[in-house]
Formats: C-alpha cells, structure tokens, sequence
C-alpha cells in the first residue's frame, strides 16, 4: 500500500514559522479530510510537500512510500505517484491540455511502456464523460482562459488521468457550484481503493457531504489539534471552531 508519512514538521515562510509540528499518515485506501480555519497553515503545508522553493522545512520528515521526500525533486515526487493540484503552471502558452496530461502520464513509464495515442483517447474521452467535461477542453491550452470552475474540474481530470498513489487536494472545492462539486465528488470517490490514498484540504464541510473521509483532522496554528471521524466535519458545520479553541484554551 503507498503511504505518506509527515513528522513533525516546521515550515517557515519569510523566517516567520507557520507549520510548527504538523504530523499525519495517510495510507492506500483511506480518505483524510484536513480542515481548519483560515490562515492556519494548510496551503502552506500543501506547498511544503510540493516543493515550493518559498517555503523552507526547518525541521521535521516526511516519507513517501518510505522515501525522504524532502529529497526527491518536484518532478520526481509526481513520477513517484504523489499528486499535488496546483503543481501545474497556471498558464502554459503552446501546450494544449491533452498533450499535457499524455506527456505527464507517460513521463513515469519506460520507453517500452508508454501510452499509445488510441489508448490515451480512449481514457480521457471515458473520464472526461465522467467529469462532464466538454470534449474542446482537451484541445484547448493549458489552463489559458480556463474559468476558476473550469480549472477545478480539468485539476480533477489530471487525477482520473494519472491515477497518483497519493493526492493532495487543496481547496479543490472553492468557487464551485454545487453541481460542479457533485461531479468533483465522483471523480475522487471513482479512485477510492486500496492503491490510493488522499488528503482533501478543506475550509468547508459541504464537499464531504458527497466525499465521505474515513479521518477528519482538524488543523489550528501550524498542527493538527484534534482528529475524529466523519461525525467531527459534521460538528464543526454545526458549531465552527471556537468550542475546541476553549476545549483546548487556544486565543486567536
Ligand atoms: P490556510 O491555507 O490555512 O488559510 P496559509 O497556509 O495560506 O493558511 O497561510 C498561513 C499563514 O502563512 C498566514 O498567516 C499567511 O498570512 C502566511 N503566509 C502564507 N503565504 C505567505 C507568503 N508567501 N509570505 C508570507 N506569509 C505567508
Ligand atoms: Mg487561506
Ligand atoms: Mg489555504
């Protein structure tokens, strides 16, 4: 089973710490959910396992699959099977969005093992059903002139495609409807198995009314305070934050 390991983990941005502690394992199969108010550190854990040469690791580990990860390059963490949205450039003139993601899947196969054309239309026609995905999206370029909506689900697409042993899912639900959140929902809970394991980083609860986490973490202050089950993403809808800022005597 592939596995993500972190261990107390510090992250400083501009000498100012903001991950101060952070641990989790996620393994094949298991779906964690990591919620926390803004501000608190999450994206900048997410851009710390990616590589982001802001953000420096001061102290702490992380494996993947039972490998330092802090020294595996960015590319190399992606042929690996760790999958992290947002690692893509924004804006790539001259790279339509299929020739992207054909040269991405293929990056991590041997010259004898590289997806052929026929194969490769064949998936992506299929999720891009799944997705509900125009079929003059893979023909347009990369991310250009892509609606923040657009990005999410074509973000969901790379997923499907590239099927990581691990993702990491950053605010994968903002600025969708609710039925663009339903078709996101589909293509995450399509890879639900053994051999994928996932950290959906999440502001809000209502993506995990369609994705259901088999862990809830909830992060504050650069760690995670408090873990539960589903029933924990439910009570924070219900009540916010601030009874475990008291539970836990913590001041803004
Ligand atoms: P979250 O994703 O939980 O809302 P972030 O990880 O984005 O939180 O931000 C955590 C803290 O780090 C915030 O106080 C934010 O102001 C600060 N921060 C984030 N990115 C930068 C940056 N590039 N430079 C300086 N401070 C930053
Ligand atoms: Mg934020
Ligand atoms: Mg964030």
């Amino acid at each position: 089973k592939p596995s993500l390991s972190v261990k107390d983990l510090h992250v400083s941005i501009e000498e100012k710490e903001i991950l101060k502690g952070f641990g989790i394992e996620v393994k094949g199969g298991e779906i964690h959910a990591i919620m926390g108010p803004n501000g608190t550190g999450k994206s900048t854990l997410a851009s710390a396992l990616m590589g982001h040469p802001n953000y420096e690791v001061t102290s702490g580990e992380a494996t993947f699959n039972g490998e330092d990860l802090f020294e595996m390059e960015v590319d190399e963490r992606a042929r690996a099977g760790l999958f992290l949205a947002m690692q893509y450039p924004s804006e790539v003139s001259g790279v339509t969005n299929a020739d992207f993601i054909r040269s991405a899947m293929n990056a991590d196969r041997g010259e004898d093992d590289q997806v052929s054309l026929m194969q490769f239309i064949r998936k992506i026609d299929e999720k891009m059903g799944t997705l509900e995905i125009d079929q003059s999206f893979q023909h347009r370029y990369l991310n250009e002139g892509f609606s923040g909506g657009e990005k999410k689900r074509n973000e969901i697409l790379q997923l499907l495609m590239l099927e990581p042993k691990i993702a990491i899912l950053d605010e994968i639900d903002s600025g969708l409807d609710i039925d663009a959140l339903k078709v996101v929902a589909k293509g995450i809970n399509e890879l639900r198995s053994d051999d994928f394991g996932c950290m959906i980083i999440t502001h809000y609860q209502r993506l995990l009314n369609y994705i259901q986490p088999d862990f809830v973490h909830v992060m504050m202050q650069g760690r995670i305070v408090k873990s539960g089950g589903p029933e924990l993403a439910q009570k924070l809808e219900e009540q916010g934050y601030d009874w475990i800022k008291e539970e836990l005597g913590i001041e803004d």
